[in-house]
């Protein structure tokens, strides 16, 4: 029986007690995190199992998250969000403190920006949009495509049309770009996402690619990606930030892309762990190793493909097996998402396919062309939380707010 509960919009003056939001500081761990607001270790960290243990691990700088407190200041609640499906919860339950994972309700909206540039793309999103992240995926998009420095002039116009994730009317999370056009010179630029995930020019031509090699060769996949999964006979939430590849004790493992060793030592339940930085804030993380290939050690510049260690069981492992992460900027991305052999060029039935995906989106970018709807901003955080309550429901998502 899953364990479901309702997300309740809680005002100060309302309930007596308070939510506020915080920042999750530079090199706070969440063991510091819980002795600051004087919260039982032993039951919040101590006796977890080893996978919540390294769940709380997740938490990255600058994450907002919540403290919902009673008017004695005592706290109640906190809420910690590992990625964008998952969070910790934390409560206090008659005198204890317990521990517990769960989803992160959200709803995805299909928006879109338009604007006349005036100075730099990235001046105008942001400028008129107020955020940074949508800049951000609009810039990195186009990057490998096009040079925005030299050839944009003032009346130039862009289009975007991208996914946003709202948790409660707030946005939160990466938004997903799905569509774009720029004009450079009055020369019009598309972009497109298409069905497999990827980036494609109105000629059906990829355009962006992190090439990544597989890490271990011929391996079996023993376990996938996932943000949040519910484990049917723990009957409880996790997470698996990478992949697995079942191989054989000592079979080599390869670098999945150029780059530095950042970190090549033990690392609690990673065991011996390789820690690789590759362009654009991609890094990768190959755990549970046996040992490092000689020569190998932080500092190193490693080629794609290069050996650096063997496959083994150290740190928290059932038997031998890589687990292979892929994070952007900190965060765990599914590594067979990114993973792109060659460049690819559309054909046959997924050209087809692509083609009428772009005639959609060319209609609707077409649409935001030439309309003049304002960027509305989302109004500033105002004391809400997800208030633990209690329903048993199987598989139910109770949205009351
Ligand atoms: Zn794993």
């Amino acid at each position: 029986m899953i364990r479901f509960f309702i997300l309740l919009l809680s005002i100060t003056t309302l309930f007596a007690s308070q939510v506020q939001r915080y920042r999750w500081a530079n090199g706070e761990t969440y063991l510091v995190f819980l002795q600051k607001n004087n919260l039982p270790t032993r039951d919040l960290y101590y006796n977890l199992d080893k996978d919540d243990q390294r769940l709380t691990e997740e938490m990255r700088t600058g994450v907002h998250y919540q403290i919902l407190r009673d008017n004695n200041g005592t706290i109640e609640q906190i809420l910690l969000p590992l990625n964008d499906e998952l969070q910790i919860h934390l409560y206090k339950e008659g005198d204890n403190y317990k521990f517990e994972a769960i989803p992160i309700i959200s709803e995805t909206k299909t928006e879109a920006f338009h604007t006349t540039i005036t100075s730099s793309p990235m001046y105008n999103i942001l400028k008129e949009t107020g955020s940074k992240k949508l800049a951000q995926i609009f810039i990195s998009s186009f990057k490998n495509s096009l040079n925005f420095k030299n050839d944009i002039r003032k009346g130039d116009e862009l289009v975007m049309i991208y996914d946003q994730k709202y948790r409660l009317g707030h946005p939160f999370s990466m938004p997903v770009l799905k569509a774009a056009m720029i004009e450079m010179r009055k020369k019009r630029h598309y972009i497109y996402r298409n069905k497999d995930e990827r980036y494609y020019n109105e000629k059906g031509n990829e355009v962006e690619g992190f090439l990544l090699a597989r890490p271990v060769r011929g391996a079996r996949i023993s376990s996938y990606f996932t943000k949040r999964r519910y484990h049917p006979v723990l009957h409880k939430w996790k997470a698996h930030l990478g992949i697995d590849y079942a191989a054989r004790r000592g079979t080599p493992v390869r670098a999945a892309g150029s780059g530095r060793i950042i970190y090549a030592a033990r690392m609690g339940s990673y065991g011996n762990l390789i820690k690789i930085r590759h362009a654009d804030g991609y890094e990768t993380r190959y755990a549970h190793l046996k040992s490092f290939r000689r020569g190998i050690k932080r500092g190193k510049y490693v080629k794609k493909g290069q050996v650096i260690a063997y496959v083994g069981s150290t740190g928290r492992s059932t038997g031998p097996h890589l687990h292979f992460e892929l994070r952007k900027r900190g965060r765990a991305i599914n590594p067979l998402r990114v993973v792109q052999v060659t460049t690819k060029k559309l054909k046959g039935k997924e050209y087809k396919e692509f083609v009428k995906l772009k005639k959609k989106y060319d209609k609707e970018l077409e649409f935001h062309l030439n309309s003049d709807e304002k960027f509305k901003k989302t109004p500033p955080f105002q004391n809400m939380c997800y208030v633990h309550l209690l329903t048993k429901n199987d598989n139910e998502h109770n949205n009351s707010y």
